[in-house]
């Protein structure tokens, strides 16, 4: 068996590889997608491209024919099988094809719409890929809108460029020039694909149409092309079974099953398999493997058919008993012959934990929760570029105790009480409570999204702080009482500043000490809600400046003048510790030098520490 696996493990018996495709929404992917599935009977084109669970198969004579007009000579050649191209577009297909940190797509078409440029969700596509060290290709799609193309259906790039005026010519190059150069801002150096001398350094750009069909032919070359010159190791059978779970779903008839991508080896039925679980780690044994039925059979019974074994590059649904909270994103081990069963539930554990705690270790931060560990990982990922703290981490829909989790951060660090939610719903129990607690729920489908609305979210509490903090802004100054107009609520005295600033909300106090027990005591005297000078309202009057009225007001009971104190006490600011922290948090320019000093002179006075 081993002298098999060592012959199958070599550069003429390659797999399958396995493509994803991305972009920003509206590009083109589905079409794009579908253009490469669509089979054209007409033309009598090699049929054996086959549907199955979460990807389309193309036998490598499917592609033979789809590439024939950009392969006229018949000069280049076919090394791989076939080529799995995974259905679901977008990069949660993405981000659950992984397997420790690695990815399991082989190469990646990243959709670019050639009249929009990078996009959002571009730039995500591209950080992802970089991370994860996968090799792309890019789509620059919608060629046909050039103004004024005309299109030869399916057709080579190449050829459908030499047909078209110098017009088009001219603005085709104007727009590839603007995508090289807005590549070059990310870090990447990229081609038109024909003149791409340096493939596995240089991004090769092949104009796509989706509607008409041109290029995509190249593109599709170029897929095989790069696989088989850059990543014949990668492609080699290994005797180890490599599959990840992509969706978990109840089907009538199977219970609970899981879509799982098969990306080396062979699965059989039976087979003891190991993988993530919501509540822990999950064992159970293969009863069925299932792919879709062909449509001509569709009048069987069944959907699916059953398959005794299954061998790589493939897309399968597996039912099997005890796949409830199974996690998409998981890997998906084999319990071998040799295998201790024990040390492979280790290792599945060992992923779980290691995406669970990338948690902050200060306990302060925002929750997120995303429906896959792929797509969690991802945005786990993405936070960390955008310093965005995380402190509590899950998978699947929102329920209550995971409000109750993120609502412990209402003491702890309320700016934090967010739960960001990654293509997941909201139980409607969890999002009433949430609103009752003040417990700020953010869901959304794409991942930058997200990141906005956390951005929008603490702008507007910055805004709220510095504006209750106008109140809690107390600049220092003293102040001399020259006249009493209004000896009680509201008390309006004319005062000259004999130390600092007067401005306007400032709280005045007298302090005073009592003669029979020798004892400081601090009379609150209420804001300074006006400050005239001949008639006119002015916001502050300076030290030295000449007399001003000012009108004092009180929420409670306002001493009198007279009775709680006298023309003769001088008005101080009051300040405290919560004053001197708010000007040095948002008003630090604003302070002087002197009244630092005269800040500092105040303290003992109030008892601030
Ligand atoms: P996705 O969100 O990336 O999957 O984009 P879709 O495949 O749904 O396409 C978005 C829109 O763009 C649809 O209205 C398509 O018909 C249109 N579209 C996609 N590809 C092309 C193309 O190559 N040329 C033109 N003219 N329109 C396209």
């Amino acid at each position: 068996e081993h002298q098999a696996a060592l012959a199958a493990r070599s550069k003429d018996n390659l797999r399958s590889p396995i493509c994803c495709i991305m972009g920003h929404v509206d590009t083109g992917k589905t079409k794009l997608l579908d253009k490469v599935r669509q089979t054209n009977v007409q033309e009598g084109e090699a049929g054996g491209i086959t549907q199955q669970i979460g990807a389309t198969y193309f036998p490598i004579e499917a592609i033979k024919q789809k590439t024939a007009v950009v392969n006229k000579d018949g000069e280049f050649e076919f090394k791989v099988p076939g080529l799995l191209i995974i259905d679901t577009p977008g990069h949660e297909s993405f981000s659950n094809l992984r397997s420790r940190g690695s990815s399991l797509c082989n190469i990646a078409i990243l959709v670019v719409d050639i009249m929009h440029g990078l996009e959002p969700q571009t730039l995500e596509s591209m950080r992802m890929l970089r991370d994860r060290k996968t090799p792309f290709i890019v789509a620059l799609n919608k060629i046909d809108r050039l103004y004024g193309w005309k299109k030869v259906d399916n057709n080579g790039f190449q050829d459908s460029l030499a047909l078209q005026n110098r017009g088009v010519q001219n603005e085709f190059a104007k727009r590839l020039e603007q995508t090289k150069v807005a590549f070059a801002e990310q870090g990447f150096n990229s081609e038109l694909f024909y003149d791409n001398k340096q493939k596995s350094r240089v991004v090769s750009l092949v104009p796509t149409s989706a509607h008409t069909g041109e290029g995509v032919p190249d593109m599709l070359k170029l897929l095989v092309q790069l696989t088989q010159e850059r990543m014949t190791d990668s492609l080699m059978y290994l005797s180890e079974v490599q599959a990840t779970v992509l969706e978990v779903k109840a089907i009538e008839g199977f219970g609970m099953t899981i879509d799982v991508i098969l990306s080396n080896g062979i699965l059989r039925e039976g087979d003891r398999i190991i993988l993530c679980g919501v509540e822990g780690v999950i064992k159970t044994n293969i009863r069925a493997l299932l792919t879709p039925a062909p449509m001509r059979e569709l009048r069987v019974r069944s959907a699916y058919v059953h398959n005794k074994e299954v061998k790589a590059a493939m897309g399968i649904k597996i039912s099997a008993p005890g796949l409830e909270g199974a996690i998409a994103g998981s890997r998906l081990l084999v319990v071998g012959k040799y295998d201790d069963e024990d040390d492979l539930e280790e290792e599945v554990e060992s992923d779980l934990a290691s995406v669970f705690s990338r948690v902050e270790k200060s306990g302060r931060g925002v929750s997120v929760q995303a429906s896959t560990l792929g797509s969690l990982e991802a945005l786990l990922d993405f936070l960390k570029d955008c310093k965005i703290p995380v402190a509590n981490v899950g998978i699947g829909p929102v329920y209550k105790r995971d409000v109750m989790q993120t609502g412990i951060m209402l003491e702890k660090a309320p700016d934090y009480a967010v739960m960001l939610c990654f293509d997941v719903k909201v139980d409607k129990e969890a999002a009433a409570y949430a609103e009752e607690q003040g417990v700020k729920i953010f869901t959304a489908d794409i991942i930058y999204h997200l990141f906005d609305a956390f951005t929008k979210h603490m702008a507007i509490l910055a805004e709220k702080k510095k504006e209750d903090s106008k109140m809690l802004a107390v600049f220092p100054c003293v102040l001399n009482t020259v006249a009493v107009f209004n000896k009680t609520a509201p008390i309006v005295v004319g005062v000259d500043v004999v130390e600092g600033n007067l401005r306007i909300n400032t709280p005045l106090a007298v302090v005073k000490t009592n003669p029979n027990t020798n004892q400081k005591e601090i009379i609150s005297v209420g804001r300074v809600t006006s400050i005239e000078r001949e008639h006119k309202q002015i916001p502050i009057c300076k030290k030295g400046q000449p007399s001003v009225a000012i009108k004092i007001e009180m929420g409670g009971h306002q001493p009198t003048y007279g009775r709680h104190l006298e023309e003769s006490d001088a008005l101080i600011s009051q300040i405290s510790r919560a004053s001197i922290d708010t000007l040095k948090e948002f008003y630090r320019s604003d302070v002087t030098d002197e009244e630092w000093k005269l800040l500092i002179k105040l303290k003992p006075v109030f008892n601030v520490i």
